[in-house]
């Protein structure tokens, strides 16, 4: 079946022609480890996962490459600022090592716990010096680089063109300028190769152009070329490294062989939160750890990335969390009762079924179009007859969805303790018996407990009362 991408290079859907049948190639731009991934990054991460499972599912072999940054990344995306590592080192009363190594851990563990598989080839930018050097010194050979007494800098003027993936025009740029932290700087909108460390510095490594530490953009260039060769098929980031990023990718790649790197570049779009930005100042900063300290399975945020395409703004809302947390628990069960199911499919049952798979596979092969996706998730779940095969089905849209559908859901209702459980029983019997006035009672109990009671077609609900954050 085709699969079909939007492509930021070409900002048109096409159909996907891999470079090569028996395996397809993507450079998936890493973190940069200098403090705690949030969940907006792991939405990122989220749905670079669902674009190999995806492949996968279609029979594909994935070779994905993602690289850990560890040093370059400059507080700006551009060239101004502090080393993102060398600050956070600071602040941290840590080596720059250590920085790396604490926040590279956590983010490992929060990929396990979101079901991400691990890219076939990680790579620490720290042990590619000596090829960055080299494709450096490419640059300069071939005429797209030079030197200044701070920096190796990229020429951005000896391009056909420069901003392909942004649309941005040099023209413009050069009337209204950004501010030159350089003034040895040829165009504004050069940008570093390579940085020449003032004395102090504490991370740099001997180049022929003194000590010095590479510029970020020159780290995915290397490491990309090294494991995918001069082309592969995918590129993908967040939707903020398309201008500065993974522009400056495409400039050094045309500078080193003339060839623009990726043939289909993926970008995911930002999470919100409350409908704004996540940021520190506003303490609406959200990490993983969160959502599994408030007693969700992590899984449940996976799912909540589903209710959205991964190109539209997603809105995190703690209510969001516990519908879909609900939805979760639902989808397990349902799963369960068609595994134990008992009734016959006759040939009507199983053309529906076909007709189910075919849809769900062409919704993940549109662009990863998951809220569609997940509609025939819900009406094949819903079936009313109940049998394994179905279970099977459910089992198979996993490989994709990675929501564990399979795991009980035991877990999490003993998460509520014995006494709610025990007084819903009381309401229940209250209600049976028409006490209306008792079984009220009951419910006021329970919600001064921190708890809702809800009747619904399926039994009754237990719903934690969420608090304003
Ligand atoms: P940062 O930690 O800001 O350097 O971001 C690392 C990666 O995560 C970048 O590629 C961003 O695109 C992505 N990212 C950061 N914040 C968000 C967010 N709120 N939603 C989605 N992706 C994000
Ligand atoms: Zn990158």
């Amino acid at each position: 079946m085709d699969i079909y991408f939007t492509n930021t290079l070409t900002k048109k859907k096409e159909k996907f022609i891999p470079i090569n049948q028996n395996e397809i190639t993507i450079y998936s731009c890493g973190p940069t480890v200098y403090k705690d991934a949030t969940i907006g990054n792991m939405r990122t991460n989220i749905f670079q996962d669902v674009l190999r499972r995806m492949l996968e599912y279609n029979g594909y072999k994935v070779k994905q490459v993602m690289n850990i940054t560890d040093v370059g990344h400059l507080v700006s995306d551009g060239d101004e600022g502090e080393d993102k590592m060398i600050k956070s080192a600071k602040e941290e009363h840590k080596t720059p090592e250590e920085i790396a190594e604490h926040y590279t851990k956590l983010f490992f563990e929060d990929l396990k716990a979101l079901n991400i598989q691990l890219p076939e080839v990680i790579c620490k930018a720290t042990e590619y010096i000596p090829d960055m050097i080299e494709y450096v010194k490419k640059l300069i050979e071939n005429g797209y680089a030079y030197e200044t007494s701070t920096a190796i800098y990229f020429n951005v003027a000896k391009l056909d063109k420069y901003g392909i993936l942004s649309g941005i025009n040099l023209e413009d740029q050069k009337a209204g300028a950004r501010v030159e932290i350089d003034s040895e700087k040829i165009n504004p909108y050069d940008f570093a190769l390579w940085i020449k460390a003032p004395k102090n510095h504490i991370m740099k490594w001997n180049s022929p152009w003194g000590e010095g530490y590479p510029g970020w953009h020159i780290e995915c260039s290397t490491m990309s070329k090294k494991h995918l060769g001069e082309q592969f098929d995918i590129h993908t980031g967040g939707i903020d490294l398309i201008p500065t990023h993974h522009e400056n990718e495409i400039a050094q790649s045309k500078g080193f062989d003339g060839k623009i790197p990726a043939n289909y570049w993926l970008h995911g779009e930002y999470l919100l939160i409350n409908g704004g930005k996540m940021s520190k100042s506003l303490g609406n900063v959200y990490l993983l750890r969160d959502i599994i300290n408030k007693g969700y399975d992590p899984l449940v945020y996976r799912l909540f990335c589903y209710t959205c395409n991964y190109r539209n703004k997603l809105n995190f809302t703690w209510e969001g969390i516990e519908s879909t947390s609900k939805s979760l628990e639902r989808l397990r069960n349902a799963y369960q009762t068609h595994l134990k199911g008992t009734e016959e499919l006759n040939d009507k049952d199983i053309k529906k079924l076909k007709e189910l798979e075919n849809d769900f596979n062409k919704a993940i092969n549109d662009d990863m179009n998951m809220p569609l996706a997940m509609s025939y998730v819900w009406e094949l779940a819903r079936y009313e007859k109940k049998s394994p095969k179905i279970a099977e089905l459910l089992q198979k849209f996993d490989k994709v969805l990675a929501i564990k559908i399979d795991k009980e859901n035991k877990e999490e209702k003993n998460k509520i303790s014995k006494e709610i459980i025990d007084l819903v029983e009381q309401r229940k019997k209250a209600r049976e018996e028409k006490n209306w006035q008792e079984s009220d009672r009951i419910r006021d109990l329970i919600k001064e407990k921190g708890y809702e009671v809800k009747d619904t077609k399926e039994g009754t609900e237990i719903n934690k009362i969420l608090k304003e954050e």
